[in-house]
């Protein structure tokens, strides 16, 4: 490993020689000619073998020229629209024939049960175990520690309720507030109940109305067309998931504590090596089925989010996405003070300390260069907020090629006022999660 270079002392870039801003809580980079864009990805010693490394680098470029040539398709369409494609109709059939195996698979044990003789008995309790493994789980809907009720939250709810009529779709039924650099919309159970899930580290960096806008992309999942969350496909990608895990050898190795177990264990990773291989296939082949008609349902979603919030909101709401690693470092840093008893007073009593505040004031005095160059870095790794998202550099490309569009809700003071006070439990809560590692 490498250390990145040394930022250069006559504020000249050592590549291009164009003059560089140099400040000593960033890395210095140079905008004209990006040397030392990315310190970290040139001090990264490469993983594997040599075919492992290719093999990767050439899947890598594939999804690449996959995700650029969906940019190109969506952006050259006026007005983003969802729906199914192909790809997303042979998902969908998979995902019935994930489902159709299972119900094979426990009414054939059921009927071993009844009619078999002794071993075949045997199997069908093992049959019904691994249908019962398959089960389509459709999560519970329940409260948890995170949750907030309406009338712990009425204005939190009452915005909510807001961005969901403005896009015609139902409000949500439950609203949790985690300490994640992240929020999520879907529904669960039975009753296909919704639940969203605001992350302060993200909320506590966004201005009101780019809060707005951020509510805006979540709900705009309830009406984009993504098929990955339809019930069917979510379903089977949960079971595949759980078999997944359940056959992995690595998972079935680690089981065997003393020889004998050792041997059964080595035997049934062996037995189960197939069905884990089969079950991976399926697993990357609906991935890629659905990547695009994800990919395109984003898309809209963030249009959604404009047309609520304005695309100014928008837009800057996602460029605050690419700070993530810049949250994570002041949140550890944090965390690594209160370890070490740094908040507290001289008596030993703990100060009374806003870490929220404290994130919110630090991201404020990120210099333009320093973002600029989270940007260049996400363009140039593709990174996203997570596996289901396009690049976050081509969504904030999409929002420059729409038509701007004025906010349809705006968030005034008052009601932020409200907000914040509503949320100063969750908030100490999330804030102790971080600080003590309990999270
Ligand atoms: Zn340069
Ligand atoms: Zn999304």
């Amino acid at each position: 490993m490498t250390s990145s270079p040394a930022a250069p002392p006559d504020g000249i870039c050592p590549s291009c020689s164009a003059p560089i801003s140099v400040n000593p809580r960033f890395s210095a980079w140079c905008p004209a000619c990006d040397w030392n864009v990315d310190p970290l990805k040139e001090s990264a010693a490469p993983q594997g073998g040599r075919w492992q490394r290719k093999w990767r680098a050439r899947r890598r470029a594939a999804d690449r020229a996959a995700i650029e040539r969906l940019f190109t398709e969506v952006s050259a369409v006026p007005d983003a629209t969802g729906g199914r494609d192909g790809a997303g109709i042979i998902a969908m059939v998979i995902a019935g024939a994930v489902h159709l195996s299972t119900v094979a698979l426990a009414a054939g044990s059921v009927w071993l049960l009844i009619n078999g003789a002794f071993a075949g008995r045997i199997l069908g309790v093992m049959g019904l175990a691994i249908a019962f493994l398959l089960r389509p789980r459709l999560g519970w809907f329940r409260q948890d520690m995170w949750s907030l009720s309406r009338t712990e939250a009425p204005h939190l709810y009452g915005l909510a309720d807001r961005v969901a009529a403005e896009l015609g779709v139902a409000p949500p039924d439950l609203i949790r507030v985690t300490p994640d650099f992240n929020a999520s919309f879907g529904k669960v159970g039975l009753r296909r109940r919704s639940v969203l899930t605001i992350g302060l580290a993200v909320w506590e960096v966004l201005t009101p109305q780019e809060r707005v806008a951020l509510l805006g992309h979540e709900f705009g999942h309830s009406r984009n067309g993504d098929s990955r969350r339809g019930v069917l496909l979510q379903a089977a990608l949960e079971a595949l998931g759980h078999w997944y895990a359940m056959t992995h050898p690595r998972r079935i190795l680690a089981g065997g504590s003393g020889p004998l177990s050792t041997i059964a264990a080595m035997i049934a990773a062996a037995l189960l090596l197939v069905p884990n291989i089969l079950t991976a296939l399926t697993l990357f082949a609906l991935h890629r089925l659905t990547l695009r008609n994800g990919q395109r349902a984003e898309y809209l979603a963030d249009d959604l989010a404009a047309q609520v919030a304005s695309s100014a909101a928008a837009r800057s709401m996602l460029e605050a996405l690419v700070l993530a690693e810049s949250v994570k470092t002041v949140l550890q840093r944090q965390t690594a003070r209160h370890q070490m008893g740094g908040f507290q007073r001289a008596n030993g009593q703990e100060a009374d300390y806003d870490l929220w505040r404290e994130l919110r004031d630090h991201i404020a005095t990120v210099p333009e260069t320093e973002r600029l160059r989270r940007l260049r870095i996400s363009a140039l790794r593709m990174s996203s907020v997570d596996t289901t998202h396009p690049p976050t550099h081509l969504r904030i490309q999409m929002m420059a090629v729409r038509k701007p569009r004025q906010a349809a809700i705006t968030l005034r003071e008052p009601e932020t006022d409200a907000i914040t006070a509503e949320l100063s439990g969750a908030r100490s809560q999330a804030a102790q999660a971080v600080l003590t590692l309990s999270y």
